[in-house]
């Protein structure tokens, strides 16, 4: 039987989630958050922006006559996941999870996981060189300290210019291990600091930290709702059509 699914997206793997759903003959929308200038759009149809919180989603669901909410949000994206669950619970409907898994420290990794950036920023030695990898919200604790410089990268321009000692990169992933360690080198850079987002495509900068002995402050992910979660699309599916 098919299902009319709701794909709360933002991520590569909600793409994936998409098509496959639509393969099998499933009715999708796909929400993105309407952030980025010219994301990567799903197959299928798409909406965009806010929903105005979790009575403005229950709404949707309601006149779209949505069966199922799948989040495949981006583990950070703590919110938007808490409005999904309180939707489908005022709606009696099902709210599935695609969470890819978090990375797990190797052998030769030298990580302190923190809780949040306020904490990663305090715990960062006294003059340090950094490459910030966390995303354009959240930079003001460490350039609020005068004694750090380094590299910011994202892919977004922030909102404000950080100061000189830090030099901005706008950059969309995926580097290679190769490209990591030439920037980790080039900047002198002793501290990684970045969120447990997981997957393939941005452990490169783990191996080169791993590789040049450089520190990592990781971000471990924020907690979300209890649901039934899959790693991969194809098991989602499995739970959507079990
Ligand atoms: P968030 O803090 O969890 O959500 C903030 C608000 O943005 C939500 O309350 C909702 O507004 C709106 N929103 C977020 N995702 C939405 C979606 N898929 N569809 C419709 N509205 C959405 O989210 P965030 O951390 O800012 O992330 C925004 C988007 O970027 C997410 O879709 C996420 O998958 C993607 N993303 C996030 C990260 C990250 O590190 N956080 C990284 C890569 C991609 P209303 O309350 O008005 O509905």
């Amino acid at each position: 039987m098919p299902s009319r699914v709701l794909i709360l997206g933002g991520t590569g793997e909600a793409r994936a989630l998409a098509l496959l759903s639509m393969n099998e003959g499933h009715d999708v929308i796909t929400s993105l958050a309407g952030r980025t200038s010219g994301p990567l759009l799903p197959a299928g149809r798409v909406r965009f922006g806010g929903f105005g919180g979790p009575e403005g989603l229950a709404q949707f669901v309601r006149e779209e006559s949505i069966d199922v909410i799948a989040d495949a949000t981006h583990p950070f994206a703590a919110q938007i996941s808490a409005h999904g669950y309180a939707a489908a619970q005022s709606c009696h409907i099902r709210y599935v999870r695609l969470e890819r898994p978090a990375w797990r420290a190797q052998a030769g990794d030298a990580w302190t996981s923190v809780k949040d950036t306020g904490e990663a920023a305090t715990i960062i030695p006294p003059n340090t060189r950094v490459l910030l990898t966390i995303g354009r919200k959240a930079i003001s604790p460490f350039v609020a300290r005068h004694d750090l410089s380094g590299v910011i990268r994202m892919i977004e321009p922030p909102e404000r210019q950080p100061p000189a000692r830090w030099k901005l990169i706008l950059a969309r992933p995926p580097f290679t291990a190769e490209q990591e360690k030439a920037l980790m080198r080039a900047h002198d850079i002793s501290v990684l600091v970045t969120k447990n987002a997981g997957g393939a495509q941005m452990a490169s900068k783990l191996q080169a930290a791993r590789e040049l002995r450089v520190t990592v402050i990781m971000i471990e992910r924020p907690q979300k709702p209890p649901a039934e979660t899959a790693a991969t699309p194809e098991e989602l599916l499995n739970i959507i059509e079990a």
